[in-house]
């Protein structure tokens, strides 16, 4: 392992939002400068309010979630330029940081999660910008632009 599985949010450490491979190939200042401050912010504020523990990944735990926070930009569940993805130009410049996460906290579906939300919008605003519609066991979240970030988007399914 490459990584070393620092803290990198109130809540949350480097192995949780990146997937297995990543962790065993780059440094954690690589890692690091690819997945959004906003968005780690963001499931800070959402374990605050929530008052439960919240997981991304669990893969270093022995769980099976590898892919709930940033993802390699092969990779082909989601959408092709998925807010998950860390995306890079032919000069390996980087375009896009990860910058989604999908949350988990047992007991809660999607919906519950996404109530939450919009419930204490205006604690999210600044940090959220879009939710995904109809997820069942889990909230997806993140940060990408918007024509009008202070109001929430709520995206159909499997499109980001
Ligand atoms: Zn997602």
């Amino acid at each position: 392992m490459k990584a070393t599985n620092v803290r990198i949010a109130d809540h949350f450490t480097l192995f949780e939002v990146m997937p297995r491979t990543y962790c065993q190939q780059f440094d954690n200042d690589t890692l690091l400068a690819w997945i959004s401050p906003t968005i780690l912010k963001a499931a800070d504020r959402f374990r605050d309010i929530v008052g439960k523990p919240v997981t991304v990944n669990n893969w270093n735990e022995g769980g099976t979630l590898n892919l709930c926070g940033l993802r390699p930009p092969n990779t082909s569940i989601g959408a092709p330029k998925s807010a998950h993805k860390v995306l890079f130009d032919s000069k390996r410049r980087l375009t896009q940081m990860g910058q989604a996460l999908d949350l988990h906290v047992a007991g809660l579906s999607g919906e519950a999660m996404r109530q939450v939300i919009r419930e204490n919008w205006p604690q999210f605003r600044g940090l959220i910008t879009r939710v995904e519609d109809k997820t069942d066991g889990w909230l997806h979240i993140d940060c990408k632009r918007t024509d009008d970030p202070s109001q929430l988007v709520v995206f159909g399914f499997f499109k980001g």
